[in-house]
């Protein structure tokens, strides 16, 4: 892309599975990869925006997805597949995604499931500084020790996963 010569930034495209059928979220995932984009995500079962029940199932099931946002009260046993799928687990700094925070972190540290922190950006003002994220992480009840690798580590290892650093 352009952008890149003109502004100081790295645009990824990505795509963010939302409200679909549970059963074509694998195909949907595949066809968004063969179509460029280099992130999947699914948007997962929100306490504030729900998808269909069985989403955050279906998401963590489907090696080809790299993020469940916002999951939600994610089970246990859904926590385990996404590990197990290399599947990483969404701390969400939006307002609304963000009720269920310490839900999700203390469900992955049981299980030893990544977590990564995103904006969930639909505007500008959306967008937080590395010291707002640091401290939604602490709010979360995430240890000093794995927000290092919630906000460097665990992206670091998407993008790497997906050939782009
Ligand atoms: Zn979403």
């Amino acid at each position: 892309m352009d952008i890149k010569n003109n502004w100081d930034i790295h645009v990824i495209p990505g795509a963010e599975i939302t409200h679909v059928p549970v059963e074509i979220i694998d195909k949907l995932a595949n066809r968004a990869r063969k179509l460029g984009a280099e992130i999947i995500v699914v948007h997962g079962e929100t306490l504030v925006e729900p998808v269909v029940s069985g989403t955050n199932l279906s998401a963590v099931s489907c090696p080809e997805v790299d993020i469940l946002a916002h999951p939600g009260l994610i089970t246990i046993e859904e926590a385990e597949l996404a590990k197990e799928n290399d599947i990483a687990l969404e701390i969400s700094s939006r307002k609304g995604h963000c009720l269920s925070n310490g839900h999700v972190a203390k469900v992955a540290l049981e299980v030893g499931a990544d977590l990564v922190l995103d904006t969930d950006t639909h505007a500008p003002e959306d967008l937080i500084t590395c010291e707002t994220a640091y401290k939604i992480a602490l709010g979360a009840g995430l240890p000093r020790k794995h927000i290092k690798k919630a906000l460097r580590d665990n992206p670091q290892k998407i993008l790497k996963k997906n050939g782009l650093i």
